[in-house]
């Protein structure tokens, strides 16, 4: 069942709320419960806080469908088209954050940081991203098989984007954030590591790079760790190192370079080879 980000609070339509607000606010809202209602439909949702109250997100009311029109039945769609339904269910189900959240930064960093590692570090970014492995082709670098390329992803600003334009090696990434004129982007990165280095106190794990530009490897890319994220990681980082990896995360340059934000390793990268050295 899809999982809304964002959705009409008491008829306002000009004013989303943002499922991690609300779970910040919960007894806020306590009574207000059913004054919730789809953003792209207008049906009545609501809001759950998750799983051991650490993913809270919007969905189905009981009983209420989604109107044929609105965006949720139709990306959920999809799935029928394939045999292998729940891993595509848990894809295209997953409402992928972007220009809301974005928007947000005039909040306070701090507040803006944990949310977007909730968002990428918890339950539903490991299942969103093990369920991506799957429609790998390994016999061919783990690129995304074909029959998934055209498959459809909603996300936050009620945009669509295809897969294909999610996943991508690391001059790939580059050119999108050039693309959105040097800001970031939501991407699954697919690109081999090398050793973790700490940089005062952060750790940065660089990708190899290469010289022939039909690897898509020739610029310089890392995983960075902050600080604040390092000891609830370090424990995995080994694990990482010197391996073919996807990381779901958003990619930005910072002061050193490009960079995608790791919050969990465990929830963010999967390892699909490990070399020995
Ligand atoms: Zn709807």
């Amino acid at each position: 069942m899809t999982r809304m980000s964002h959705a009409i609070f008491n008829k306002q339509t000009d004013n989303l709320v943002c499922a991690l607000d609300v779970d910040s606010e919960y007894y806020k809202y306590q009574d207000k419960r059913d004054k919730f209602s789809c953003k792209f439909c207008g049906v009545q949702v609501q809001f759950t806080r998750g799983k051991d109250h650490n993913d809270p997100h919007f969905k189905n009311w009981p009983l209420k469908n989604h109107l044929c029109e609105c965006a949720i039945p139709n990306i959920e769609k999809q799935k029928e088209e394939f045999e292998n339904y729940g891993e595509i269910e848990k894809l295209v189900s997953t409402i992928l954050p972007r220009s809301q959240r974005l928007k947000d930064d005039n909040t306070t960093i701090n507040i803006n940081r944990a949310n977007r590692a909730k968002e990428f570090g918890g339950r539903r970014s490991r299942k969103f991203i093990y369920s991506l492995v799957n429609l790998l082709d390994s016999r061919n670098y783990f690129n995304l098989k074909k029959d998934y390329e055209e498959l459809e992803l909603l996300i936050e600003d009620g945009n669509i984007i295809k897969l294909k334009d999610l996943v991508g090696s690391q001059d790939e990434v580059i050119q999108r954030i050039d693309a959105t004129n040097g800001e970031r982007v939501i991407c699954i990165l697919r690109g081999n590591t090398r050793k973790a280095k700490t940089i005062k106190n952060n750790i940065v794990i660089p990708l190899t790079r290469g010289k022939n530009p039909a690897y898509k490897n020739t610029k310089d890319f890392s995983l960075f760790i902050r600080w604040d994220y390092v000891e609830k990681n370090k424990e995995f980082i080994e694990s990482i190192e010197n391996a073919l990896v996807i990381c779901y995360g958003e990619a930005k340059t910072n002061q050193y370079g490009i960079e995608l934000e790791i919050f969990s390793i465990k929830s963010q990268i999967v390892v699909l080879k490990k070399y020995d050295n």
